[in-house]
């Protein structure tokens, strides 16, 4: 299995974890896009939204809520973009479901689906994991 977020939810690769649950996982993304940018898969390696069971589906879309309402909290931001790709023509580069949720805020000037993948400063990445953390109920 070459899948790099199958890795990540077996733990071959380490992650800043916010959220493990029995089917989802969410994790801080190392390249973000916007401060909180983070990832919310299901466990089970599924690579789009025409194939996920609705069970996984439900699971992810509740995730999704309550990891982008915390992270409006933690941050404080005033806005949440929340992106999900399906195939290569879609900009979909990593071929296993995955929803991005990216706080925002007035004039931050991100261009949605297009952004430069600029490692973070992983200290912040960290410390924003925790405070989002705090935020998730
Ligand atoms: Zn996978």
């Amino acid at each position: 299995m070459e899948c790099i977020f199958c890795k990540i939810i077996a733990g071959e690769i380490p992650a800043v974890k916010v959220l493990d649950e029995d089917l989802v996982l969410a994790f801080m993304d190392i390249n973000p896009s916007s401060q909180g940018h983070m990832l919310v898969v299901p466990k089970k390696h599924t690579e789009n939204i025409f194939e996920i069971s609705d069970g996984d589906l439900a699971a992810i879309t509740s995730a999704v809520r309550r990891c982008a309402k915390a992270a409006k909290e933690a941050l404080k931001a005033e806005g949440v973009t929340i992106l999900q790709l399906n195939g290569r023509a879609s900009d979909q580069i990593v071929p296993h479901l995955h929803v991005h949720i990216m706080p925002r805020w007035e004039n931050d000037g991100l261009s949605v689906s297009q952004w430069e993948m600029k490692p973070g400063n992983m200290e912040e990445i960290k410390d924003i994991a925790r405070k989002v953390q705090e935020h998730l109920s």
